[in-house]
């Protein structure tokens, strides 16, 4: 499957590499009856088993499923074999938003409506009780359109995760995204955890580079928790004030989603979200149907792991090891 001109299920045919992930890698393909292009994740169920990622994978797949927006990749269909999974999903043609601010700061408008873009997928994910937990620009990709499309739910935690505190205990995550709260380890919400990322984001966005950096990762963790940064001359007041409500060390004192939606600066060109709306309703017609018909596929999946009772790692919490951010401003994914 992972060559050139290779076909899967007499369905796909693999025409490009796209790139590889810590497990998986990426491919290009063309679903030969629509001729839509699709974007084909091949995970290793080896790796995943040796890894103990079984439990990521299921709920990035759990995750994707629940999840159509159109600012988020949409998962078309997962097919199980003996040695891998494939994840097929929507191709996001413009790559990672990244690749953008690497080229240096956008124009406000433009830094705008991704924001906007951001917030409200977003806002949709987190009324489904998922939090991604790893916002970064690495992880937004973009259509041919310039479409924004929130990608990379293999950290993200369902609301179920909650122990009775209400709280998430996993800390993860790309350490210049995340929030204090998280980065001290402490019980915290994924919704405000989210927010702070997507507060960073707009920062990256609008400076070309990130609020809180040093090459020091201990002394970059304390520059996060005070929420030490320093706006440019060229920030809006709007945005500044903006960005001193999200990028709040206390998160209780933080800005709520539907007031950062409030503000004149992300409300502006509200026809978008009106549009956002209307589809979330449509999505949310049969959304227990999907929950069902996922949990069953999931059996599924795991019943071909080779023969191996998977049970006991299914109880095992995610735990990724974050290192150091290497890079001068923007560093790439940890
Ligand atoms: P990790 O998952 O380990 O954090 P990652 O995000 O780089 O790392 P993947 O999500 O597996 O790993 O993606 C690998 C590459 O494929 C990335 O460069 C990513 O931009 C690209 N990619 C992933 N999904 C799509 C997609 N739907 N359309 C286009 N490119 C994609």
């Amino acid at each position: 499957m992972e060559k050139k001109g290779a076909v899967l299920m007499e369905k796909y045919e693999v025409d490009k590499f796209l790139g590889q992930g810590a497990f998986a890698k990426v491919f290009r393909a063309r679903n030969l009856e629509t001729k839509k292009r699709v974007a084909i994740k091949v995970i290793s169920r080896e790796k995943v088993v040796k890894d103990g990622l079984v439990n990521q994978i299921k709920r990035e797949i759990t995750v994707m499923r629940m999840l159509k927006h159109p600012n988020i990749v949409q998962l078309y269909e997962v097919i199980p074999s003996r040695n891998k999974i494939y994840l097929v999903m929507e191709y996001a043609k413009g790559g990672e938003l990244f690749r953008k601010i690497l080229k240096g700061k956008l124009e406000e408008e433009v830094a705008r409506n991704y924001f906007q873009q951001l917030i409200t997928a977003v806002d949709f994910c987190h009324r489904r009780g998922v939090y991604h937990r790893d916002l970064k620009p690495e992880n937004l990709l973009l259509d041919e359109n310039g479409v924004l499309k929130v990608s990379d739910f293999g950290l993200s935690a369902l609301a179920e995760s909650k122990r009775q505190d209400g709280l998430l205990h996993t800390s993860c995550g790309t350490p210049c995204y995340t929030a204090p709260e998280v980065l001290c380890r402490k019980a915290y919400d994924g919704v405000k955890a989210d927010i702070w990322s997507c507060g960073v984001i707009l920062f990256a966005l609008l400076a070309g580079e990130l609020p809180f950096y040093d090459p020091n990762q201990t002394l970059m963790c304390r520059k996060i928790c005070a929420a030490e940064y320093i706006c440019p001359s060229w920030f809006p007041d709007e945005v500044k004030s903006l960005l001193s409500g999200i990028l709040n060390p206390d998160p209780d004192k933080r800005i709520l989603i539907s007031e950062v939606m409030e503000t004149c600066w992300s409300r502006d060109g509200l026809n978008y979200i009106t549009t956002i709306t209307e589809v979330e309703l449509d999505a949310d017609v049969g959304f227990d149907d999907r929950v069902n018909s996922e949990n069953k596929e999931l059996v599924d999946i795991t019943s071909l792991s080779s023969g191996l009772d998977l049970s006991g790692l299914f109880k095992h919490c995610l735990v990724r090891i974050v290192s150091a951010c290497s890079s001068s401003k923007l560093p790439t994914t940890v």
